[in-house]
């Protein structure tokens, strides 16, 4: 849409010569806006440009050359094009092509790769400071003598950098550049050190050569293909895939490598800087902004080689992507459930075809979508079946809770007691698992039998003891534990119903009061500092007992490691959820991978009520192949993914009424073809979110089916009221 005549002096008739051009905003809009521009060296497509937007100025990206041929209309003036490079035609392919797939706006997409607005700037300068010539007499405090520290052993850092480094606030920092004990030196950002690709390579075993040297052949055809890197934990995918980005550097090609869990990351950070010499430019949202600014401004400028991130850095503007690799491909992570939904692990392959580069999957338990996409031959199989140097694969075996008959309000059968009595006996570490955050996952009255709920979302409210709130894990609710329950008013009546991390560790503590034991959650542990910390303690030997979530369940490697208890293998199994068996099974066995990687052997004890379900047969086998066999086989019979196709149409609002009468509406104009179904509406199974009443109507379609046009043809017809919301998310992964 052009802007309105008003009576801007910034309007320009569009016969005084220059062109007219359409610029997307990044913003979610329908389509780009004709603007123009006096100077033709400007109009080149792909350029940033700052442009006026009502009374505001925004930036855009000029999308291309010609406006969308609205006559009659006075157009505004481009305002001046950015210094960042021109984002290139393969990357705004991308972008159309991701909006298509994703039925969102393409502006809402360039949001994500304009998340930086600033980084289309020249970089400011950074205040550093470096120590006077002359001291004067001044205060000495241990922070300022810290602080003083610092700047000698490493000159030039920011206040901010200098605090963290002593351990103080930045305000000691200035406190000394006023007192004429440092100087101020202002410096431009300096481009992130290059990773070596000679560096620090090991001796690759034979099958590890033989697939590192099918990855670093595809590297150098620089064509587009995928490959799905599967192999046990252990068997050294990392080492493998590593020399594949060393081949890519050598050939002068950026690398993306995306990793599920970034923040929790600290030990692939390490080996990455071991075997280049240099770390990754990180990409992810705990990144302060100055710090994204300067990752985006690398990537753009060419000066970021390799950079490790989460899923949003698909959209980084990279200038020579020769590699893109997508570690725990599996991983539900990378879903983004939130804004636009995508899965980042496909989009990841599509960018790969745009770019003309290989992408590796890697796995140990690949998604049954990529391993039918390498039986269809679409993908290429590289498997590494053993681990390294011989370590043997834990031993894993079954406890049936059935016959364990466990006392009310204790979590660990007697055999499990055992277990970790020996690995401590021998000075080795256990890591209890339980996928479950808090205390306890619901409150109960014991007088009228109310459970305690979300206001807002339909949940139970989770008692996080350490803390002391009870809290709502959708919305960020919570609240003080009421001394009385809300509903009947009996005093000192509610309980705590099933066990959390945190409740397990106090069971843990009770039975060994000696064990230094930790409890490692994603609330307990809230920065990557934290978790690093958290890490190392395990590294060094520091803690005996690790309770934990899915979170210590990545990509780990601890020597002493050797028995992993899961507490509960059936928490996943329950519900409607398509993936239910198989995430299961590949949390389980990921967290079965922690055990035993070095010299020392592992185990793995499962507690579980259903000791013959498939899933728990196949830990217990070590029977991957048939469980797979029968997943697929189920799949295929219900025509579900990967042998059909799914999305998802939630209707949502806060006025109950108007969201069911609208998805009623929708329901009774669903497309009912003979290769698509639709089902619902029905209460999504969070019917409740963050206040927002929610229904759900699910597409069934055959594997060949564009769904896409399908659902724009059937919401074109309809008529929302306001106030209603549709979301779409196309091969829906939760359920929720
Ligand atoms: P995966 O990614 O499959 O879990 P890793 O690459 O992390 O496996 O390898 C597991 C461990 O074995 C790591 O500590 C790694 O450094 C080591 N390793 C794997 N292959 C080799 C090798 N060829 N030489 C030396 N160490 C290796
Ligand atoms: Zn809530």
């Amino acid at each position: 849409m052009a802007v309105r005549k008003t009576s801007s002096s910034e309007e320009i008739s569009q016969d005084v010569g220059g062109q007219t051009v359409s610029v997307l905003l990044p913003l979610p809009l329908a389509r780009t806006y004709d603007y123009f521009c006096r100077d033709e060296s400007v109009a080149q497509p792909g350029a940033f440009v700052r442009v006026p937007l009502g009374n505001r100025w925004t930036e855009g990206v000029i999308w291309r050359n010609g406006g969308n041929n609205v006559h009659g209309i006075r157009l505004k003036a481009v305002g001046e094009r950015l210094p960042a490079p021109p984002m290139t035609a393969t990357a705004r392919h991308f972008i159309e092509w991701v909006a298509a797939y994703t039925m969102t706006l393409p502006g809402a997409i360039l949001r994500m790769a304009m998340s930086v607005p600033e980084a289309l700037y020249p970089p400011p300068t950074v205040t550093c400071f470096e120590i006077a010539d002359d001291l004067p007499h001044f205060r000495k405090t241990a922070a300022r003598l810290a602080i003083i520290d610092q700047v000698r052993t490493a000159p030039l850092l920011s206040a901010t950098d200098l605090a963290r480094g002593a351990g103080c606030s930045p305000g000691v920092v200035f406190g000394l550049a006023d007192a004429g004990v440092l100087r101020r030196v202002e410096i431009t950002p300096t481009p992130p050190p290059r990773p070596r690709p000679e560096t620090g390579s090991v001796n690759l075993s034979g099958d590890q050569q033989a697939t590192a040297e099918r990855l670093c052949n595809a590297v150098c055809q620089s064509a587009f293909g995928v490959f799905m890197l599967d192999g046990v934990t252990g068997s050294g995918k990392t080492e493998v895939y590593f020399e594949a980005v060393a081949a890519a550097l050598l050939r002068g090609r950026q690398v993306l490598v995306l990793l599920p869990e970034i923040a929790l990351s600290q030990q692939w950070r390490q080996r990455f800087n071991a075997r280049f010499g240099a770390p990754a430019v990180e990409w992810h949202s705990d990144l302060t902004r100055a710090t994204r600014r300067e990752a985006w401004q690398a990537v753009a400028n060419g000066s970021a080689r390799v950079v490790v991130g989460a899923r949003s850095a698909l959209f980084l503007p990279f200038r020579e992507l020769g590699l893109l690799v997508v570690d725990e491909e599996h991983d539900a992570a990378y879903k983004q459930e939130e804004g636009v939904i995508y899965n980042a692990r496909d989009m990841a392959v599509v960018r790969a075809q745009f770019d003309k580069i290989p992408a590796v999957l890697v796995s140990a338990t690949p998604s049954l979508e990529t391993l039918t996409n390498a039986k269809r031959g679409r993908y290429t199989a590289l498997r590494l079946t053993r681990r390294h140097a011989g370590a043997a694969l834990p031993a894993v075996s079954i406890i049936d809770l059935r016959a364990a008959n466990m006392p009310a309000g204790r979590w660990l059968s007697e055999t499990m007691v055992k277990a970790v009595e020996e690995t401590l006996g021998k000075n080795e570490q256990a890591m209890l698992y339980l996928n479950r955050r808090g205390y306890a996952p619901l409150t109960l009255c014991r007088a009228c039998g109310h459970r305690l709920g979300c206001p807002q979302c339909s949940t139970w409210l989770v008692e996080h003891r350490l803390v002391n709130r009870l809290q709502c894990h959708h919305c960020g609710y919570s609240m003080t534990p009421p001394g009385i329950c809300p509903s009947c008013r009996a005093e000192d009546n509610l309980t705590a119903c099933g066990p959390g991390v945190e409740r397990l560790a106090e069971e843990v503590d009770t039975l060994f009061p000696t064990a230094r034991i930790a409890i490692a959650a994603s609330d307990t542990l809230q920065s990557p500092k934290a978790a690093a910390a958290m890490i190392r303690r395990l590294e060094t030997g520091e803690t005996d007992i690790v309770v934990g979530t899915q979170i210590v369940a990545k990509g780990h490697h601890f020597p002493m490691l050797t028995l992993v208890g899961v507490i509960d293998a059936d928490i996943g199994l329950g519900g409607g959820d398509l993936r239910a068996a198989e995430r299961t099974y590949q949390m389980l066995h990921q967290v079965s991978g922690r055990a035993g990687r070095a010299d020392r052997p592992g185990r793995v004890a499962i507690q579980t009520y259903l000791p013959d379900h498939p899933v728990i047969a196949a830990l217990a086998n070590g029977d991957r192949e048939s469980f797979i066999r029968l997943e697929s086989e189920s799949r295929e019979a219900a025509r579900m993914p990967p042998f059909g196709r799914l999305a998802a149409v939630i209707v949502s609002g806060t006025d109950e009424p108007a969201v069911d009468r609208a998805a009623a509406s929708l329901g009774r104009t669903a497309p009912h073809a003979g290769d698509t179904r639709v089902f619902g509406p029905a209460p999504a199974p969070l019917a409740l979110l963050r206040g927002r009443h929610r229904r759900r109507l699910l597409l069934h379609a055959a594997r060949d089916v564009a769904v896409q046009k399908r659902i724009a043809a059937w919401l074109g017809r309809a008529r929302i009221p306001h106030g209603v919301r549709i979301q779409i998310d196309i091969d829906p992964y939760s359920f929720f």
